[in-house]
């Protein structure tokens, strides 16, 4: 049997606070609500680091939670979802990272992100998660960005392959500070506000990819496109993957599961663009669901959708 790989992931863990409203109160209006109201683990780092477990990987997380009962019940779930917890520091001066969001009905969001144990993540939490000699680094910026810099220099000099997902859009990101990254993987409006390019069609990707080639050094840029799938760069070639078709009702981790299995993938086969089919296979099946966690689909499912849809990767 095939060792696993093993993904490490530095990043952020949160709990998000969803609240159905029918309407966003005034200031000093109380308003009596008849919607729902429900508490959803999130946070970008623990959604890829339990995609990379359903999927079969060995996946290592390193975060911050608050000593706090949302930290707790976090906790709980990655453990249950069998990560390594070994290097998930509870931070007794902190709160765990949360996101409190209202759903209007039209659909819109409107999003308070407390971070809270999230940035307190330090340099020493990051060296100690190194000791489980990972196959790769796996990385959003939700942290601080002296952690993000510590982490990736630290994968560099230890020759680990760095992925780097570009979310949450953060244009004072200083890009060009990295290392060499093996995959850079932003999404549509992360690519925009880096290149000032609308990855809208196959031209603007390549314009847009060859910016981002400017700005951070990486053997592969890989855009995420939503519904119309991926685009993959290698400096020189390119592969437009398009999405598989699916029922999307919420696309809630899509990303974080797209970048994750990538991730993965890449790493069992060396071959980015059977990764980057994967990764839209994964990505599909996440939109098809509801919810972050929930979302994430298991290798069994993965592998049932790519037989039932005869899809070759
Ligand atoms: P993010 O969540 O970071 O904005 P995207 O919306 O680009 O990322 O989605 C990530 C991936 O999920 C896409 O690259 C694609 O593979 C898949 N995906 C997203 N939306 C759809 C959709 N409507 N149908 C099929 N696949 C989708």
């Amino acid at each position: 049997m095939l060792i696993p790989k093993r993904i490490l992931t530095v990043s952020s863990a949160n709990m998000d606070f969803v609240m159905s409203v029918s309407k966003i109160p005034q200031g000093g209006e109380t308003q009596l609500e008849s919607g729902t109201y429900q508490f959803v683990p999130g946070g970008k780092g623990a959604n890829s680091a339990v995609a990379v477990r359903r999927l079969g990987g060995d996946s290592v997380f390193c975060c911050r939670l608050g000593k706090d009962a949302n930290g707790s019940i976090m906790h709980n779930i990655y453990k249950k979802e069998g990560l390594d917890t070994r290097f998930i520091v509870v931070d007794p001066d902190a709160v765990t990272g949360l996101g409190a969001i209202m759903v209007e009905p039209n659909g819109q969001n409107r999003i308070i992100l407390f971070p809270g144990a999230n940035v307190r993540l330090t340099r020493e939490d990051i060296d100690a998660s190194f000791i489980c000699r990972p196959d790769a680094l796996l990385m959003q910026l939700e942290i601080t960005q002296d952690a993000v810099m510590h982490a990736a220099w630290t994968a560099n000099e230890k020759e680990i392959p760095i992925i780097l997902d570009a979310g949450p859009a953060n244009p004072d990101f200083p890009l060009e500070d990295l290392p060499p990254l093996e995959i850079f993987s932003p999404n549509e409006t992360e690519t925009e506000i880096f290149t000032g390019i609308n990855p809208s069609n196959p031209d603007n990707c390549l314009r847009a990819a060859m910016e981002l080639q400017k700005l951070v050094t990486a053997k592969y840029y890989v855009i995420k496109l939503g519904g119309r799938g991926c685009y993959i760069y290698d400096g020189k070639y390119y592969h437009c993957l398009p999405a598989y078709g699916v029922n999307a009702v919420d696309t809630t981790a899509a990303g974080d599961a797209f970048t994750a299995a990538l991730t993965l993938e890449y790493l069992r086969s060396g071959d980015i663009v059977r990764a980057g089919r994967y990764a839209n296979v994964v990505g599909a099946l996440a939109v098809s669901k509801k919810g972050a966690l929930p979302s994430l689909p298991t290798e069994a499912l993965v592998n049932k959708f790519i037989a039932d849809k005869a899809i070759r990767l």
